[in-house]
């Protein structure tokens, strides 16, 4: 018995938004106001908050707009 999470539950975990790392600073996020957010993380795209974001390495993923690229 591993303890080590299969592919499946890790996928699941992402999914469904349980996934600690992926919803770190989600809240956080939504409260700096802009249009268009990354449907996964709620990183703004526009904006003042889309510099600290591409700082941070959240700018628009570029083979999809409505994803970041973390
Ligand atoms: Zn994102």
């Amino acid at each position: 018995m591993s303890s080590e999470p299969t592919n499946e539950e890790l996928w699941r975990a992402v999914i469904s938004g349980e996934n600690p790392v992926w919803r770190k600073g989600w809240r956080l996020r939504r409260m700096i106001p802009s249009t268009h957010r990354c449907k996964n993380c709620n990183a703004p795209f526009d904006g003042i908050g889309a510099l600290f974001m591409r700082l941070t390495g959240r700018g628009t993923y570029n083979r999809n707009p409505r994803f970041c690229d973390f």
